[in-house]
């Protein structure tokens, strides 16, 4: 089979070809339709999520869509031809956290599909039983690309971490990237009045167009203060830029809540207690999503509550520039490989 991997952790993307993986009896083998393109696909890449060497050659690509081709003997839960994506991260299943539906913060974490399995950027990918979900028949397999990770970390975040409801005023920070636009639908969905913040103004329309109230381009300077009229509810950051984090505190009101999902080593910011007291806010963490939190993605994309924002497509030999593109900030929204 054709595949795109990586020969040594931090290089790029190459064209290779390898036997079809067989299945493990607890495994499933998935023929890729399409595979979303992101940032965090360079972030595994340079190896932050894990950088062993015996886990190359490697074929990234986490946010794969395709059809169960092959189930070992092991597995029961899907069967030859069910549409199909895939849960990020490699979980127990009955540990607390697991069990109690917090899948993403399992205490025995093996790793992450693209990480520790190989991923999506190839005709066929063999994945662990347990981190193959089953989707509604009938979306579009570029367009279902976003449901396991652009739609289903925001699910999380409306649903869990910012407890969104109807009426509460919401602002997205980096709304205008893969993640950060169907945040702003998700928080929509969940009844938010949405403000969308993206230096890259050019996107900002299309925020508006999927569902922002206002939008705001902060500029070289990070600058929020023509925001500060009306305190906001929630802060959802996905720019990880400590003047952003900062100056987005002043702009929480009573019991408001900062949501930190995009880190980077060394990257910090300073909170004053004294602010966090007088007005009861919170800063939290929000890390990825239940199962259920992606099963519940699904059907959103499947019903047209959220409109996948999918805004460029490659085959293999396209997928290495286009990566370099997202990265740049140049794509709208989510990109995508194609197989061919
Ligand atoms: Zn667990």
């Amino acid at each position: 089979m054709d595949c795109l991997e990586i020969a040594e952790w931090g290089e790029t993307l190459a064209r290779a070809e390898r036997p079809k993986p067989e299945p493990s009896a607890t495994a499933v083998r998935i023929a890729v339709e399409a595979t979303g393109i992101g940032r965090t696909v360079r972030n595994v890449m340079d190896g932050n999520l894990g950088d062993d060497p015996d886990d190359l050659p490697r074929v990234p690509g986490h946010e794969l869509v395709g059809r169960v081709d092959a189930v070992g003997d092991g597995v029961t839960h899907v069967e030859e031809g069910d549409p199909v994506t895939a849960y990020f991260h490699i979980v127990c299943g009955h540990c607390r956290a697991c069990r109690s539906g917090h899948d993403s913060l399992c205490e025995n974490h093996e790793g992450w599909i693209s990480v520790n399995t190989d991923g999506g950027f190839a005709e066929y990918a063999c994945l662990p039983g347990r981190n193959v979900i089953g989707i509604p028949d009938g979306i579009d397999p570029v367009d279902a690309t976003v449901i396991p990770d652009a739609v289903a970390t925001p699910y999380h975040v409306a649903n869990q971490r910012a407890n969104v409801e109807r009426g509460d005023r919401v602002l997205v920070l980096g709304a205008g990237g893969g993640v950060g636009i169907h945040m702003v639908q998700v928080a929509d969905h969940f009844g938010a009045d949405v403000t969308a913040v993206d230096a890259a103004s050019h996107k900002l329309d299309r925020c508006a167009a999927v569902g922002a109230e206002r939008v705001h381009d902060p500029g070289e300077e990070n600058d929020l203060t023509a925001l500060a009229d009306e305190p906001y509810d929630a802060v959802i950051d996905f720019t990880g830029v400590t003047d952003l984090l900062e100056a987005s505190v002043d702009l929480l009101g009573p019991r408001g809540t900062l949501v930190n999902l995009t880190t980077f080593p060394g990257n910090e910011m300073s909170l004053s207690p004294r602010a966090e007291v007088m007005n009861e806010v919170a800063v939290v963490g929000s890390r990825y999503c239940s199962k259920h939190e992606l099963q519940r993605a699904a059907e959103l994309v499947a019903d047209g509550t959220i409109e996948p924002i999918v805004s460029a497509v490659a085959g293999f030999d396209g997928t290495p520039d286009l990566l370099g593109d997202v990265c740049d900030g140049g794509v709208v929204g989510r990109a995508a490989m194609r197989p061919e």
